[in-house]
C-alpha cells in the first residue's frame, strides 16, 4: 500500500503537509503516554487509539517504524501550568498505598487496555522516573543560560528561546489555565524544570540534584526520552489536543535550549481532539469516568470502541453515549457475521486481494488519516458479490492491517461480551429460547417478544432469521 502520497495535518503549520521521512528505513514517532495514577478513561485511550492508526498507515506504507509511549509517573501536577500538588504524591496519600506500587498497577492496567484495543504494542515503553538523572544532565546544560532558580525549584525562561508558544493557540493565559501563578516566576508562562521539596516535607519519590532534594517537572521527561529513544529530530510527536497548548510548547522550549538552535524536535506534531461526554471533556480527575473495563462490564466489546473511535476523524470532538457506543458494536457484529459467511464459503485456497479496494482504502488514510471514509469502503468490499469470497478475505486483511478491527479472527462468541450483572447462565438461556420457539410455533407473539426482551435484558441478544442458525451464547 504506497500509492497515494501521506498527507498529515502538523499542529505547527497547522496546515495539511505531506509526509516524508526523516529516514525511510525508520519513521520515529514518540507519543505522550498516560499519567499513571489512576486508569485511562476512554477519552486517555482515544489518543491511542489515533497513533495506532498513524503507526499502522505508516507500516501499511512499507516504512519500518520506532514508536514510542512513555509512562508518566512522576512529575504531572495537578494543574498543568505547575500548580498544585503532583498527581500520583496526591493518589498515593489518598489512598495510603505505596506509590511505586500505585504506579505499577496502572501502568499494567494501561497495557491491557492497549491489547484489550488491538493497539501494537509501542518499541519502548521508558518510565520517567528510570530517566531522572538524563533529566538531571539536560537541565543542568541548558540551566545556565535558560533558567532560574526560586524556593521551590528551578523555572524555565520562556523568553530565552525563539517563538515561545508558536505550537499553541492565540488563548491567553488565563485560558491556558494559567492562573495560578508561582509567585516569583518571571512570565507566567514559565515552567518547572526542577521541584524542590518544601522544607519539612517529603515525597514518596525525591532524587537529589544540583537544586536541592526533589523531582523533575513534567515536561522535562518527554525531551530527555524522546531524544534519548529516537534522536534530537525525529518525525512525529503525538498528544491529546491539550498538550498543543502548554505540555508541547514547553517540550519545544527544552528542546530548542538544548540544542541551541530552532529546531523543535519534531517535523510533524499531532494531535487528537478530545472525546467529550454530555457534561464536557473526560477527566480522571473528576471522580467517575468511564474506563475500557466499565464498558466490557456492560457487555461491549473492546474493539466496539475502537470502531466507535474510527468512525470520527481523530481532529474532530467525539462524543460519548451508550447509544454510538451500541451502534459501533452492532455494525462490528454485522461485519463479523458477513465475515463468517465468507469463511464457510471461501475453501481452503488462499484468495487474492482486490487492489481497487486496497487503493481507495490507501487513499483515505492517505488523507490525513480518514477512518471515516475508510469504513465504508469495507462495507463495500464486504457486500461485493462479484468478488469470490476468498479474495474479499485476502483483502480484508489490508483493512485489518490499518484499522486494527481484527475481522479476520473475530468471531461472534468472542464478541459476545458478558455483562457483568448477567444473571443467566447458558442452560437457562437455552430453556427461555426452547420457550420462546414454542411461543412462536403457538403464534403467541407477545410472549415470544417477552422472552427476548428478558434476554437481552441480560446481554444475550437472539437472532432470528440467523442464515447461519446460529443463535447468540454467552461464552462458558
Ligand atoms: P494523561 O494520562 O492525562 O497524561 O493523558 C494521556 C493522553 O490522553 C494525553 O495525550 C492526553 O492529551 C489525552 N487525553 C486526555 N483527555 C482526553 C480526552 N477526553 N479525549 C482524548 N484524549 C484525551
Ligand atoms: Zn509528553
Amino acid at each position: 500500500m504506497t500509492a497515494a502520497p501521506l498527507i498529515l495535518y502538523n499542529s505547527l503549520s497547522r496546515t495539511l503537509e505531506p509526509f516524508v521521512p526523516l529516514d525511510p528505513g525508520n519513521v520515529r514517532i514518540y507519543s505522550c503516554g498516560p499519567t499513571v495514577y489512576h486508569y485511562a478513561h476512554v477519552g486517555n485511550l482515544r489518543a491511542y487509539v489515533f497513533t495506532d492508526t498513524l503507526s499502522r498507515t505508516i507500516a501499511a506504507k512499507g516504512w519500518p517504524l520506532t514508536h514510542v509511549i512513555n509512562i508518566t509517573d512522576v512529575g504531572h501536577l495537578t494543574s498543568d501550568a505547575d500548580a498544585g500538588d503532583d498527581k500520583m504524591e496526591a493518589a498515593a496519600r489518598a489512598s495510603g498505598r505505596d506509590i511505586w506500587a500505585i504506579a505499577k498497577h496502572y501502568t499494567d492496567a494501561f497495557k491491557q487496555n492497549l491489547a484489550d484495543l488491538n493497539i501494537r504494542t509501542p518499541t519502548y515503553m521508558p518510565l520517567a522516573t528510570d530517566h531522572v538523572a538524563e533529566m538531571i544532565v539536560w537541565a543542568e546544560k541548558i540551566a545556565p543560560r535558560h533558567c532560574y532558580q526560586l524556593d521551590d525549584g528551578l523555572y524555565f525562561d520562556t523568553t530565552t528561546v525563539p517563538d515561545y508558544g508558536r505550537l499553541a493557540g492565540a488563548a491567553d493565559d488565563a485560558a491556558q489555565g494559567r492562573i495560578e501563578a508561582v509567585a516569583g516566576k518571571r512570565h507566567s508562562q514559565d515552567f518547572a524544570i526542577w521541584r524542590t521539596t518544601p522544607p519539612g516535607e517529603t515525597r514518596q519519590m525525591e532524587w537529589n540534584s544540583p537544586w536541592g532534594r526533589g523531582a523533575p517537572g513534567w515536561h522535562l521527561e518527554c525531551s530527555v526520552m524522546s531524544a534519548k529513544y529516537l534522536g534530537p529530530a525525529f518525525d512525529i510527536h503525538t498528544g491529546g489536543i491539550d498538550h498543543r497548548e502548554i505540555h508541547h510548547p514547553n517540550e519545544i522550549a527544552q528542546n530548542q535550549a538544548h540544542c541551541g538552535c530552532s529546531d523543535t524536535g519534531a517535523t510533524f506534531w499531532m494531535h487528537n481532539n478530545f472525546l467529550v461526554d454530555r457534561t464536557g471533556k473526560m477527566s480522571k480527575s473528576s471522580g467517575e469516568f468511564l474506563t475500557l473495563s466499565r464498558l466490557m462490564e456492560r457487555g461491549f466489546h473492546p474493539l466496539s470502541y475502537r470502531l466507535m473511535c474510527l468512525q470520527a476523524h481523530y481532529r474532530s470532538e467525539l462524543e460519548f453515549s451508550w447509544e454510538n457506543l451500541t451502534a459501533a458494536q452492532v455494525r462490528l457484529k454485522r461485519w463479523v457475521h458477513a465475515v463468517e459467511a465468507l469463511r464457510s464459503r471461501s475453501g481452503d485456497d488462499g484468495g487474492t486481494p482486490a487492489l481497487p479496494y486496497i487503493e481507495q482504502l490507501d487513499a483515505a488514510l492517505s488523507d490525513d488519516l480518514a477512518t471515516p471514509r475508510a469504513l465504508p469502503i469495507l462495507d463495500a468490499l464486504l457486500g461485493d458479490k462479484k468478488l469470490p469470497p476468498a479474495d474479499r478475505l485476502a483483502t480484508l486483511a489490508a483493512f485489518d492491517a490499518v484499522l486494527g478491527l481484527d475481522l479476520v479472527r473475530l468471531d461472534r462468541a468472542t464478541l459476545r461480551v458478558r455483562p457483568m450483572d448477567a444473571v443467566l447462565d447458558e442452560s437457562a438461556i437455552e430453556a427461555r429460547l426452547v420457550e420462546r420457539k414454542e411461543a412462536r410455533a403457538a403464534k403467541d407473539f407477545a410472549q415470544s417478544d417477552a422472552i427476548r426482551d428478558e434476554l437481552s435484558a441480560n446481554g444475550v441478544e437472539v437472532m432470528d432469521g440467523d442464515p447461519l442458525g446460529w443463535d447468540w451464547k454467552l461464552p462458558g
